[in-house]
């Protein structure tokens, strides 16, 4: 579990995030550019997803168990 980096830099929390917010992912992706900012948005079946390189990034599967998204970074932190 984690709720910030080696930095203390913190992590964006699921339950804080609403389409049309903005999270930037760090180096750890194979699917997202590190630093490139990405907008939140939902699907259909109402999970909340941002773009990315294999097509739909599902943050609930980036949820370490915690409610914290490991990587990714709120560009507007509350
Ligand atoms: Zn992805």
């Amino acid at each position: 579990m984690a709720e910030a980096d080696i930095d203390g830099r913190a992590y964006a929390r699921l339950d804080d995030l609403q389409p049309g917010d903005t999270l930037i992912p760090d180096g750890g992706f194979d699917c997202l550019a590190e630093g490139q900012p990405r907008r939140v948005w939902r699907r259909e079946s109402g999970e909340l997803c941002i773009d990315c390189r294999s097509g739909v990034h599902v943050l609930a599967g980036q949820d370490d168990g915690d409610g914290f998204l490991v990587g990714l970074y709120r560009a507007d932190p509350a």
